[in-house]
């Protein structure tokens, strides 16, 4: 597992497979630097919604770019946890299972499109041990959303939020202002483990490229402070 590894990242460091897709696609992950502070980026979860492909792609340049960084932050790029879903362009996984509500939440709530349990389905397991494990004092996830771009947060990542919407000149959306998400990522990671939570709502259809140009300086600014 990547954990163990702990890339050295002088070279930009190298990706490894931290666990396979339902279809057998490698879900990649990058570890760079070696700081305290733990941070995970997960660039998509949706397969539906790639907007923040871009950032994914540069973030790990730009995280070596900034002057100690790599002293300050460890940062793990999970690529893409939904690798089927963006091959087929869906939200669910290659089960047709929509991972952001298939965590073990008290919200929890099996269906076919949640998933028979929490965790059944191989990309949600990654995500979720990779969490309860090394434990990431923040966790920041890309989506994309209809007709509007804003931030959510759950568990303690209201300071997080906020300085990320100053930056980026996204909103602050608190979660119960939007829809009900049963065995979201965030209800479990956030609200039940403390997790900070960032969930970047891009909006759908926007340019990879200007989504990561926008929220560049937000992004660099709240995984290393
Ligand atoms: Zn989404």
């Amino acid at each position: 597992m990547v954990l163990a590894e702990s890339v050295t990242a002088r070279d930009g460091g190298s990706w490894s497979t931290l666990a396979t897709s339902v279809e057998g696609r490698a879900i990649r992950a990058l570890t760079l630097g070696h700081g305290p502070r733990r941070v995970l980026w997960v660039g998509g979860i949706h397969g539906d919604e790639r907007e923040g492909s871009q950032a994914t792609d540069e973030l790990p340049a730009a995280f070596l770019a900034r002057s100690g960084a790599e002293e300050r932050v460890t940062l793990i790029v999970v690529e893409d946890l939904n690798p089927d879903g963006t091959e087929r362009k869906t939200r669910g996984n290659g089960h047709g299972v929509d991972l952001n509500r298939n965590f073990p939440a008290e919200s929890f709530r099996a269906s076919g499109k949640h998933g028979r349990e929490a965790l059944s389905e191989p990309e949600s397991r990654a995500l979720g041990e990779l969490v309860a494990s090394w434990r990431p004092e923040l966790v920041l996830v890309a989506h994309g959303w209809r007709g509007r771009e804003f931030v959510n947060f759950d568990g303690p990542a209201r300071e997080v939020a906020e300085r990320f919407a100053v930056e980026s000149g996204f909103e602050v959306v608190e979660s119960e202002e939007i829809e009900v998400t049963p065995g979201s990522f965030g209800s479990w990671a956030g609200k039940e483990l403390g997790v900070a939570v960032l969930t970047i709502e891009y909006r759908r259809g926007a340019d990879p490229r200007e989504a990561w140009e926008r929220t560049k300086g937000a992004v660099m600014g709240v995984i290393d402070p």
